[in-house]
C-alpha cells in the first residue's frame, strides 16, 4: 500500500510537471500574468531604449561601445555573473532552482553599417527610422523587456536562464560570437538556445549555411603581343566560372551558388598576372553544401589544368581559394521540444506563427545538434540592412510576451 501511495505520489508529480510545461496553463500563472502586464506597461520605455541603443554605433567588429551599454543594463536589471567574454559577447544569468535546463536567450549587437554611418533615430507615430532599428535593436530590446518583466513580476523558473548580447552575427562577422559562446565561453552548458532576430512573430528552425571564398589565379603575365602564348589567369578564371555556372544543384534542399565579384588585370594589352573572384554557396543541408563545395574546388583545379594544357604549360597559372566566410548549416527537427513549445506558446497567445528557414546565430547550435530556434522580436518593419530601415512598433509588446512565455516554458 505504502508503495502504491509512493507510485501515486510520483505520478502526481509527473502529471503536475506535465501541466506546468504547458504554455496554455503557464499563461494563467499569477506571476506570468504579472509579467505580461509589466511588458505592456514598460513598452513605451522599452521603445525609447530601442532608439537609444540604436544610436550607439556597432559597426562590424566594433560592437564594444554598445556591448558596454548592454553590460550596464544587465547589471541594473540584477542579472548575475554579468561579464564580457573573449569575443565581446555580453553574458548574464538569472538562476532558477537548478542550473539545468539552461535556456539561452540571445540577440546580436552588431550591424552591417560601417563606422561613420549616421545612426540617428527618428520617430513619427508608430514608425521609428534608423539603421539597425529593427535588426537587431528590436531583438536586444525584446530580450531586455523579458528580463525586466521577469524581475518585476518575480517569476520563478525551475531551470536557469542566460541572456547574451552577442557579436559578429552579420556578414564577415561570420557568427564569431556564437562560435566563441558554444565552443568556449559556455561550452557544454547550453541546453536550449533562442535567438531574437528579425521582426514579426515567425519561428526559424532551419539554418541555411554558407561557404564564401576569395579565389585568386596567378601567372607570370606579360605583353599581350610580345609574350603571347602563355597561360592567362583571367582566361583560366573564365573557364572556372563557366564550370561553376553549369553546376546542377538540388532545389530541395535549396542549394545555391554565386560568383558575386570579379577583378584583375592591369591593361588591355597585358597578359594579367592576377585575377580574383568572390564566390558564395548556400544550403540548409550540410551534405548538399559540402557537395557543391567539392564541385567548386574540382572546377578550380580543372580550369587551371585546362588553361595550362592549352598553352603547353608556358607561363603556367596557379589558383588558391581563401575561405572568407563559413556559416555552418543545420536544423532543429520540427517535432523537437523547442519547436513544438514555440508553436504552442504562439497558439496560447492567439498568434499564428509560421516556421521557416534563415541564416542566423542559431546556425551554430543547430550544426552542433543543440536545440535552437530564432524568433522575431515583434512589430514589423522594412529595409533591413539599408540606411532607410524602419520599425513599426504597433503591438510590439506581443513579441516580448511571446519570448517570455517561451523561455519560461522551456526552463523546466
Ligand atoms: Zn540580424
Amino acid at each position: 500500500m505504502a508503495r502504491n501511495i509512493g507510485i501515486l505520489f510520483t505520478l502526481c508529480i509527473a502529471v503536475a510537471q506535465c501541466y506546468a510545461q504547458d504554455p496554455q496553463t503557464l499563461i494563467k500563472d499569477p506571476t506570468v500574468i504579472a509579467a505580461f502586464d509589466a511588458i505592456k506597461r514598460n513598452e513605451p520605455r522599452m521603445l525609447s531604449e530601442q532608439a537609444r541603443i540604436c544610436e550607439i554605433a556597432a559597426p562590424p567588429f566594433h560592437e564594444e561601445q554598445r556591448g558596454l551599454e548592454l553590460k550596464k543594463l544587465f547589471e541594473e536589471l540584477r542579472l548575475e555573473n554579468v561579464h564580457i567574454d573573449k569575443a565581446g559577447n555580453v553574458i548574464g544569468t538569472r538562476s532558477g532552482s537548478s542550473p539545468h535546463p539552461n535556456v539561452v536567450l540571445a540577440a546580436h549587437l552588431d550591424t552591417v553599417f560601417p563606422e561613420g554611418t549616421n545612426v540617428k533615430v527618428t520617430r513619427e507615430g508608430n514608425i521609428m527610422k534608423g539603421p539597425g532599428i529593427g535588426d537587431d535593436c528590436r531583438g536586444l530590446v525584446t530580450m531586455l523587456g523579458v528580463i525586466r518583466a521577469l524581475q518585476e513580476a518575480n517569476v520563478k523558473t525551475p531551470g536557469s536562464l542566460t541572456f547574451v548580447a552577442d557579436v559578429g552575427e552579420e556578414g564577415l562577422g561570420d557568427l564569431r560570437g556564437m562560435k566563441q559562446l558554444f565552443n568556449e565561453s559556455m561550452r557544454g552548458q547550453i541546453d536550449q538556445f533562442i535567438s531574437i532576430d528579425g521582426l514579426g512573430l515567425g519561428i526559424t528552425d532551419v539554418g541555411v549555411g554558407s561557404y564564401r571564398y576569395k579565389v585568386t589565379f596567378k601567372g607570370p603575365g606579360g605583353h599581350s603581343y610580345g609574350a603571347f602564348g602563355m597561360a592567362n589567369p583571367i582566361q583560366a578564371m573564365g573557364r572556372a566560372i563557366a564550370k561553376i555556372d553549369a553546376f546542377q544543384v538540388p532545389s530541395n534542399p535549396k542549394t545555391t551558388f554565386n560568383v558575386g565579384r570579379v577583378g584583375g588585370g592591369t591593361s588591355v594589352n597585358a597578359i594579367p598576372f592576377e585575377a580574383w573572384m568572390e564566390v558564395d554557396m548556400r544550403s540548409a543541408d550540410v551534405n548538399s553544401l559540402n557537395a557543391v563545395n567539392d564541385k567548386f574546388k574540382a572546377a578550380l583545379n580543372e580550369a587551371v589544368q585546362e588553361e595550362n594544357q592549352r598553352w603547353n604549360n608556358k607561363g603556367p597559372v596557379s589558383v588558391s581559394a581563401e575561405m572568407v566566410g563559413l556559416r555552418p548549416a543545420g536544423n532543429t527537427p520540427p517535432d523537437s521540444h523547442i519547436v513544438t513549445t514555440a508553436l504552442e506558446v504562439s497558439k496560447a497567445l492567439g498568434v499564428n506563427s509560421h516556421v521557416g528557414e534563415g541564416s542566423t546565430d542559431s546556425n551554430v547550435p543547430m550544426n552542433l545538434h543543440i536545440p535552437a530556434i530564432t524568433i522575431g522580436g515583434g512589430g514589423s518593419g522594412t529595409g533591413a540592412h539599408s540606411l532607410g530601415e524602419t520599425y513599426d512598433c504597433t503591438d510590439s509588446w506581443k513579441g516580448t510576451q511571446r519570448a517570455l512565455l517561451l523561455v519560461v516554458s522551456l526552463a523546466r
